[in-house]
């Protein structure tokens, strides 16, 4: 497949990158080796798009982006099926993702009609204080390959809702599902310029889009150390940033939770995407008092879940998306094991296939206690006290999300509060929805997306002062 930019399918010759399957290293496709030539000029259409797609009323860009959806709609099993073939994940898994990332644009489609003003009584009676909304203007979004769908419907729903032109770049792992989602763009009458897709050299096109005083804004969701780069880079010309950045999301059972409840749940939270994402349980605290009860519990549903080809019926848990993930899960168990740890289940992998694996008996010192580990472990430690589980769950970096299991609702209410976090599940693992705001505290980011705050990131404030006679 190639660039879409300007409504047209663009290769300039510039070499390929070969998208595989992680479940059986095949090459499924070939995209362009894009690099600064393709970025700029991405941004010069949409650049050119910007004027004319901001000055269409909002139930006109609301009317494009419902087609989109609709299209989305239909082809939700093509895509999944793309999706499962170049990121692994369960083939049912990809087709909730789609789903998933379709509401950002269903939401975002009747948000956009939605984008008020405000009228601020004045200083002086021959005055007139308004303030409006108008869209920020080009918009560079550089997405991850754990989510290919919806890390790029979360930016782009809003951004073309607000009235901007958007720019994307997709993970070299995933460019396919990105392109599928740019030819229905295409079908739905998204007109040429408002969306387009770039794929290649992510240094380069980083690089050209932050050099760019064109682009207004750039949006990323990956990892902690690139984020802290585009951020660095976007000092160049004052960028406005949002960023979607790492997680360490503690897990904390206390005494007197449904236990039921919370093994179904660290189920969903921790191994969804074979552990791939940000948001994914990665410590879980389980109060001594009921740490038995619970890991035994745990232990037996982690055992029924499936690895394999995502494609085949009854898998729960896909390939590992490359080499280095699986390294990296090995390293962290080697070293749980080292610093005392014992591996309860699991722990075994073929090529790309982890098992799922327990360590129970963790502690704060051991590196999965401490770093994202992107993967199917999931270490247990225990805890005595309220207070001591929330300064363990708060010493981190990162802020992105944290789940609470209680049916105490002072205690609920008491931890949420005091979890240094941007998304708080109390008795929920699976908190993210197109109408929340999603986004982390601390280094895990800046911004938000989804809901009514999700827009705003794509919209500036405008005060105009009238003085009449
Ligand atoms: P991960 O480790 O999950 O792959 P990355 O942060 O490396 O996370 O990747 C997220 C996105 O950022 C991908 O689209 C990737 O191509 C892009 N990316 C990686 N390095 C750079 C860079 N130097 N400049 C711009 N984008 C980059």
């Amino acid at each position: 497949m190639d660039h879409y930019i300007n409504g047209e399918w663009v290769n300039s010759g510039t070499g390929t990158i070969e998208v595989t399957n992680p479940a059986t290293g095949e090459v499924i496709d070939t995209v362009p080796f894009g690099g600064k030539k393709e970025a700029k000029l991405a941004v010069s259409a949409a650049h050119d798009a910007f004027s004319g797609w901001a000055g269409k009323t909002a139930a006109e860009r609301s009317d494009c982006l419902m087609r989109w959806f609709q299209l989305i709609q239909k082809h939700q099993e093509d895509i999944g099926e793309v999706m499962t073939k170049e990121q692994g994940k369960p083939l049912r898994e990809a087709i909730g993702e789609v789903q998933y990332a379709n509401s950002f644009i269903q939401w975002y489609a009747e948000e956009g009609k939605r984008v008020y003003g405000d009228i601020i009584p004045a200083s002086a009676s021959n005055k007139r204080i308004f303030v409006q909304k108008q869209p920020v203007g080009v918009i560079a979004a550089i997405t991850p390959w754990n989510f290919p769908a919806a890390m790029i419907t979360r930016k782009v729903a809003p951004a073309l809702a607000a009235g901007c032109t958007v720019v994307v770049k997709p993970a070299e792992q995933t460019p396919l599902t990105a392109l599928k989602l740019a030819q229905l763009a295409d079908k739905a009458g998204i007109p040429p310029g408002v969306f387009n897709v770039v794929t290649g050299n992510a240094s380069d096109i980083g690089e050209a889009w932050l050099e760019d005083a064109r682009v207004r804004k750039i949006t990323f969701t990956g990892s902690t150390e690139v984020g802290k780069l585009l951020m660095r880079g976007a000092a160049q010309t004052v960028k406005k940033i949002s960023l979607e950045l790492g997680g360490h999301a503690p897990f904390i059972v206390m005494e007197d939770a449904d236990l039921e409840t919370a093994v179904d749940q660290v189920i969903a939270s921790k191994f969804r995407n074979a552990g791939q994402t940000c948001v994914c349980a990665n410590r879980i605290y389980v109060a001594s008092d009921v740490a038995e009860a619970f890991t035994e519990a745990f232990a037996l549903k982690v055992r029924e879940l499936k690895v394999g080809n995502g494609l085949e019926e009854g898998v729960t848990i896909g390939p590992l998306i490359d080499k280095a993930a699986v390294d990296k899960v090995n390293g962290q168990i080697a070293d749980a094991v080292k610093k005392g740890g014992q591996v309860a289940v699991g722990g075994h992998v073929t090529g790309h296939f982890f098992e799922p694996t327990i360590i129970t008996g963790a502690t704060d010192e051991m590196l999965c206690m401490k770093e994202e580990t992107f993967g199917p472990l999931a270490p247990v430690a225990t805890f005595d006290t309220e207070e001591e589980v929330i300064e363990r769950a708060n010493n981190t970096p990162y802020g992105l999300a944290a789940y609470i299991f209680t049916e105490n609702i002072g205690r609920a209410i008491r931890l949420s509060e005091k979890l240094e976090y941007g998304i708080v599940g109390v008795n929920d693992g699976m908190p993210s929805v197109a109408q929340a705001p999603f986004g982390g505290w601390k280094e895990s980011g800046l911004g938000r997306e989804g809901g009514r705050y999700g827009i705003e990131e794509f919209l500036e404030v405008k005060y105009v002062s009238v003085a009449f006679k």
